[in-house]
């Protein structure tokens, strides 16, 4: 069983070295008398927080710290090869948390994997649209954001695999949605494929500050923030006096030892700004009112969707520092088999 192993705590952006590839003996029938199941990956995702949990933290982070020697894990789309449970029998598909290798043993299947209920999609959507950054999407923007027809959006890191959603779940409210991305490809596809009503490559741009007032002469009524830092500071004071900052995930921070200032806080005081975080776990009794929502969306083309593969393990540990570097197109994932 080939499996990808934290090797070491990591600091700064994660190199490949911090990662190992190595083999371990695992059997692939469940103990006996156990209600486990052993499961075949045949796709990972890669998710920035899986760098945050790389680090040591001093002070327990949301999610426990991986440790080095250990199996990296995260959540997959894996078929079942062997089931001591009465709910999962061999041959079901299934997605959840599961490990970065080839097959994993799952102790407490009904807590952490799930079968797939729409068949009629690619099975690595449950990685993305119809997975954790689907539901991420649409808790944040309509339970957190709360938006309204004709609101200003702006979005952040637009389109990667929870912003492409959540602009388009923007678009479907009657939304003005901008999106902010690193590259010229990332600003078409925005324009082209997800419908935004404009992006700009923030690479670009010598003042941002100024570039969002640009795309929004009126100001921003939400901003859902997945980067904070420099962009976020460049949003406060562009934001609508009573405007609402959904803090999704500030990605720009996960590689820094010491956080960048945002220096523009008092706009907070000077246009009545909210600002709340959220975590999607507190909507997992959500999901299948949402899965039920996105697959409508999906199979009546309101919601497409762009996924970026890279093929095999040993291709993982690259896959997830390129969420950092920018060279993921939509959402991150690895086919690790072809069932
Ligand atoms: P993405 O698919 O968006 O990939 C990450 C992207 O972030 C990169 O492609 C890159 O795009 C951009 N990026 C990387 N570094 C920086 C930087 N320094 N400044 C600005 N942009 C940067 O990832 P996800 O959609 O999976 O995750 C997006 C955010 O959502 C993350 O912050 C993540 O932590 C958060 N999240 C939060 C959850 C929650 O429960 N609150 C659940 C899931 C995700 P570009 O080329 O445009 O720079």
């Amino acid at each position: 069983n080939r499996r990808v192993i934290l090797k070491r705590y990591v600091t700064g952006l994660p190199s490949e070295d911090d990662m190992e590839m190595v083999t371990a003996e695992t059997t692939l029938a469940v103990p006996a008398g156990s209600a486990a199941v052993v499961v075949k990956n045949l796709y990972i995702s890669c998710d920035p927080y899986v760098r945050r949990r790389m680090t040591r933290h001093e002070v327990p982070s949301y999610v426990p710290d991986y440790v080095p020697g250990e199996v990296i894990t995260n959540t997959g789309v894996m078929k079942v090869v062997s089931s001591g449970h009465p709910d999962f029998k061999a041959g079901d598909l299934v997605w959840g948390i599961t490990g970065w290798e080839e097959y994993t043993l799952i102790n407490n299947p009904k807590s952490s994997i799930y079968k797939i209920n729409y068949s009629e999609f690619p099975l690595s959507y449950y990685t993305g649209v119809l997975g954790i950054p689907g539901i991420t999407a649409y808790a944040g923007f309509f339970e957190v954001s709360k938006p309204k027809k004709g609101d200003y959006v702006f979005v952040s890191a637009a389109s990667g695999a929870v912003s492409q959603i959540v602009g388009q779940l923007a678009k479907i409210t009657g939304c003005y949605v901008v999106g902010s991305a690193g590259s010229d490809e990332k600003v078409n596809l925005l324009k082209t494929k997800f419908g935004f009503h404009d992006a700009f490559n923030y690479k670009k741009e010598l003042e941002l500050e100024g570039a969002i007032k640009r795309c929004f002469p009126e100001g921003i009524d939400i901003y859902f923030d997945n980067v904070g830092g420099a962009t976020l500071d460049a949003v406060l004071p562009n934001m609508r006096t009573g405007g609402q900052i959904t803090a999704c995930g500030m990605i720009s921070q996960y590689n820094l030892e010491r956080p960048d200032g945002v220096r523009n806080l008092f706009y907070f005081v000077a246009k009545s700004l909210r600002m709340e975080g959220f975590l999607v776990s507190r909507y997992r009794g959500m999901y299948q009112r949402f899965e039920e929502e996105m697959a409508g969306y999906l199979r009546e083309g309101k919601v497409v969707c762009v996924e970026d593969f890279a093929e095999g393990l040993d291709a993982a540990p690259a896959a997830l520092i390129g969420l950092f570097t920018g060279r993921n197109v939509g959402k991150q994932l690895v086919a690790v088999a072809w069932e």
